[in-house]
């Protein structure tokens, strides 16, 4: 039975390595990504000011961290631009473009390569990198089982397929009373990050299948941008000839009439000639009606496609937009979790590092909850967390942020509130709840909470004042609960 959860482990940490490596796979596409968009910068210098600039945007996007976000962003503003470039006025000529026949403008410096960006990790390494499924063997390998479990399961996409399988995981690994019952939820989790891993795959097989498109559409550019300098060379080329016909012919009539002898001869001479001008400019039309047709039908065609790309760049956008707010999002309470928590702390300590307004933290947590779930079922404890999440989003500022940091247990996050601004705030939380008036298929249900206040002060971290509020709400739970405690 230990066996089998250490084969599990084995199997956990092997799909973990299996992330490990799709985070590798995309370095490589991310450099691959630079080339591109480097040679593209290089190939497209000086067509026009705002796409060199578009380009350089995006190269410089892909080198740094990836905010798949941005750099989508970037790469539908380029291919609105790429699409707007692309529309030629009537007869393919294009007003303000920088001739090809100009010697070419020195490309800058060469593309630099792709810098390693420092040691990014992956997103699922993030999110169960702390504690993990644990090292150490022996008693305290349950516990950080159990601790593992419970943070890749609320680690999982939220989405249709894999939510319910992960909701009822959690509710597994909070029974599991013994390593079987433990192996058996491991290996539930197992599976669930296998799929999510082949979703995360998918999503970037799409991307790259974008990408592939993007670089082709681009050449197709390129290419029309040459042909189109091409036929106006052509187009030149064809002027200066017929214009050379044409003075010859007008010489030689010139000619004819100074050396006629007879109206009929010089009648004959000059007709052949004006007859010659008539098939060169008869010619020269034909061939200009040629390449106007061939160049509009070029340009609508690679307007239809860079359309499409601009539409599938939209919806990969979109895609994005809501797998990264279905990492954020708690699926039972629907509050940011605890990985939005971990994002939004940091950036708060940062502005208070900075400017040094005062932040403080709150650790909510139910008063014997365990006892409510026993009495009435996990399905009403899930309701009164619901409740409770609904409380505490209404009762907060829009600059706070309330989190459900697992459990039975809530975050807020209350930038602008020193000490006892916090502890107000938690006051009235408490209070809140303790006058909610929960019910149970019409029974009155006692639920309270309490709170552990503490604010950030010199040379604090998040860490520190997250153990300064826990260690206040221990307090607050040993004077009773049902109470708010400052640390
Ligand atoms: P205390 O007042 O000391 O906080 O007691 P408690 O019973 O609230 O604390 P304990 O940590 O012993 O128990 C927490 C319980 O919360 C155990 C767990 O089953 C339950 N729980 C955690 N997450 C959920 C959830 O998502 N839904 C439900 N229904 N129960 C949950
Ligand atoms: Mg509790
Ligand atoms: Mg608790």
């Amino acid at each position: 039975m230990a066996e089998e959860a250490a084969d599990w482990r084995r199997r956990y940490d092997a799909l973990l390595a299996r992330h490990e490596a799709a985070e590798a796979r995309w370095e490589a596409l991310r450099g691959a990504l630079v080339r591109l968009a480097s040679r593209l910068a290089l190939a497209a210098h000086g067509i026009d000011p705002r796409l060199d600039e578009a380009l350089e945007s995006v190269r410089a996007r892909l080198r740094g961290e990836l905010d798949p976000e941005a750099l989508e962003r970037e790469t539908a503003a380029l291919a609105a631009l790429l699409r707007e470039l692309a529309e030629p006025a009537a007869g393919g000529e294009r007003a303000g473009r920088v001739s090809r026949e100009e010697p070419p403008a020195p490309p800058g410096p060469p593309p630099a390569p792709p810098a390693p960006g420092g040691p990014r990790r992956g997103l699922l390494a993030r999110l169960f990198g702390r504690g993990g499924a644990g090292t150490e063997a022996g008693g305290g390998e349950l516990q950080a089982l159990r601790a593992g479990i419970e943070r890749l399961v609320e680690a999982l996409p939220a989405d249709a397929g894999l939510s319910s399988r992960a909701e009822s995981l959690r509710a597994e690994v909070r029974e599991a009373a013994d390593a079987p019952a433990l192996a058996r939820v491991l290996a539930g989790a197992a599976e669930l990050l296998g799929e999510a891993g082949r979703r995360l795959e998918r999503e970037r097989a799409e991307l790259e299948g974008f990408l592939a498109q993007l670089d082709d559409r681009l050449q197709e550019l390129d290419g029309f941008v040459r042909s189109q300098d091409e036929a106006r060379e052509a187009a030149r080329e064809d002027g200066r000839a017929l214009d050379e016909a044409v003075r010859g012919h007008v010489e030689g009539i010139e000619d004819s009439l100074r050396e006629a002898h007879d109206l009929a001869a010089l009648r004959r001479a000059v007709g052949e000639r004006l007859e010659h001008v008539r098939e060169h400019l008869a010619r020269f039309r034909e061939r200009e009606e040629a390449r106007y047709r061939q160049a509009r039908e070029e340009a609508e065609r690679l307007r239809g496609r860079i359309d499409a790309l601009e539409r599938e760049a939209a919806g990969l956008r979109e895609r994005l937009r809501e797998e990264r707010e279905q990492a954020l999002t708690d699926p039972l309470t629907g509050l940011p979790n605890r990985l939005a928590y971990e994002e939004r702390i940091a950036q708060e300590h940062a502005r208070w590092k900075r400017f040094a307004t005062p932040l403080s933290l709150v650790v909510v947590d139910v008063d014997h909850f365990k006892a409510i779930n026993d009495r009435y079922g996990h399905r009403a404890g899930d309701k009164v967390l619901r409740a409770l999440g609904r409380l505490l989003r209404g009762r907060l500022r829009e600059t706070d942020l309330a989190a459900r940091y697992g459990g039975e247990e809530f975050v807020l996050v209350l930038p602008g509130a020193d000490r006892e601004a916090a502890t107000a705030v938690a006051e009235q939380i408490r209070e809140a709840v303790a006058g909610y008036g929960f019910h149970h298929q019409g029974e009155p249900v006692r639920v309270t909470v309490s709170c552990g206040v503490a604010a950030f002060g010199e040379g604090d971290t998040p860490e520190r004042v997250f153990e300064r509020a826990d260690a206040a709400l221990y307090a607050a739970k040993a004077a009773g609960r049902d109470c708010v405690r400052a640390g």
